[in-house]
């Protein structure tokens, strides 16, 4: 059997080694007779999974014990609510950087619970570049200030930590989660569905600073309250326990690559060999400021439209899968997130040369 490269957004790749050990232990978890999906999240077992996958992310993440780790579920998009159902508070308003479409969709769920404030917005160039920290119309009475580190659909990523001294910063790092150090202490809160770089969906983590709890307006449904799930470590109700334990294979998996720190240079590495062979080209083409393109998602035209169909089915032959743009903007996307390998961005850049060669 051959594992082929797949480039989805997400669900994601994971690395080999990690599916590898799930499977080993499917049938049976370490003598317990069980697969870990069939165990009771109150077991000894699970506990002792639960608490190893929050220590090694703690570890990689560099979180200190000021900060709640949460296991939650309702991926990403749940948060959009959570979010200002917990920390707008009595004050109202909150501020939000919008630099792409999982922006807006944090801006339009956010607007119905208060007032947002669009401090920063590169809409008008396309989303193709991140508005200077200078211009941003932030106020300091803003309940906290959220912005999108890496904009999965459009390829842009953020290569600085907004400044955010007197509110608390929020962050949606769903697609750059673990792939670079970030310190996190930043941070208000940090929240990332799992499908991309930290398992699979069903999961999403908030790393959420302890201060910012028991905010919650009081219609908040419980199990969108942090401090409920907080006091109850993760488990008020069943939490997603199978993807809670792979979570926890891939942190290790992080640490034997020499943590966010070595994962942080390969990345680097692989995006700007293949951002490099994009620019080279005249065939291929990358429309975002190069300051700010993605590490993560790598989106990219071919010099005619019409050739996409043909592209993308020499590439399903290769082995090269899911390299087709989101449905919203269409061309390609190439995400090579933490388990895509080096080797996987070669295949790809050798398959784009000959199509080039060929079609060009
Ligand atoms: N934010 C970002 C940056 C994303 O990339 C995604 C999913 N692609 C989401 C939010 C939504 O995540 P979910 O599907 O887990 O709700």
């Amino acid at each position: 059997m051959s594992r082929a490269y797949n480039f989805c957004a997400g669900p994601a790749t994971l690395p080999e080694s990690v599916l590898r050990q799930a499977r080993d232990e499917m049938l049976d978890w370490r003598g317990t007779g069980m697969s870990v999906m069939e165990m009771s999240h109150r077991s000894d077992e699970f506990v002792q999974i639960a608490e190893t996958a929050e220590k090694d992310l703690r570890e990689l993440a560099g979180v200190s014990d000021d900060y709640a780790v949460l296991f939650m579920q309702g991926g990403a998009s749940s948060q959009f609510s959570t979010i200002p159902l917990n920390l707008l508070g009595d004050k109202g308003s909150a501020d939000y950087v919008n630099t792409g479409i999982w922006s807006k969709k944090a801006i339009a769920e956010a607007s119905r619970y208060g007032q947002v404030n669009v401090v920063a917005s590169s809409e008008d160039s396309g989303f193709t570049t991140i508005p200077d920290q200078a211009a941003w119309k932030t106020s300091a009475e803003a309940a906290y200030l959220h912005y999108t580190p890496n904009e999965t659909i459009g390829g842009l990523e953020f290569d600085f930590v907004p400044d955010s001294p007197n509110v608390p910063l929020v962050a949606d790092m769903s697609s750059n989660m673990l792939s670079r150090p970030v310190d996190v202490s930043r941070f208000g809160l940090i929240y990332a569905g799992a499908q991309k770089n930290i398992g699979p969906s069903g999961l999403v983590v908030v790393i959420i600073r302890k201060d910012l709890l028991g905010k919650a307006r009081k219609e908040t449904p419980t199990m969108m309250n942090y401090q409920v799930i907080a006091d109850n470590d993760s488990m008020y109700n069943t939490p997603a326990t199978y993807s809670w334990y792979l979570a926890g294979l891939v942190f290790k998996w992080l640490k034997e690559q020499g943590g966010v720190q070595a994962m942080g240079e390969i990345n680097l590495r692989k995006a700007r060999k293949l951002y490099d062979f994009i620019d080279n080209s005249d065939f291929y083409a990358n429309p975002i400021d190069p300051r700010f393109r993605s590490w993560m998602n790598v989106p990219f035209t071919l010099a005619d439209d019409a050739l996409n169909s043909e592209f993308l089915r020499g590439a399903n032959a290769c082995g090269l899968l899911n390299l087709a743009g989101h449905r919203s903007v269409g061309g390609m996307r190439a995400s090579i997130y933490n388990a895509m390998p080096e080797a996987g961005v070669d295949a790809l850049i050798d398959y784009m040369t000959d199509f080039a060669k060929e079609r060009g």
